[in-house]
């Protein structure tokens, strides 16, 4: 954990939100596995050093093919 980098709760990993978006007032467990056994709720403006940024921001699947290079 001690090398992780600080970051808000509302984008990171660990948040339990639902949202991809939450408000800063958004209220969510944290799912970090040395934070978790302590049953914290986080808001979403808060942070800490454990932070680790969520992976996967969505890339359209399909959309246009690219054109064929001649
Ligand atoms: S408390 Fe730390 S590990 Fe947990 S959700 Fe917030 S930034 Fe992530």
């Amino acid at each position: 954990m001690a090398d992780a980098s600080w970051g808000n709760c509302k984008s990171c990993r660990f948040f339990a939100g639902n949202s991809d978006e939450p408000s800063d007032n958004d209220v969510q467990s944290c799912n970090q596995s040395e934070l978790k056994k302590f049953a914290l709720l986080v808001s979403a403006d808060s942070g800490c050093n454990a932070y680790e940024a969520q992976v996967g921001e969505s890339v359209p699947i399909g959309g246009e093919p690219a054109p064929a290079m001649h």
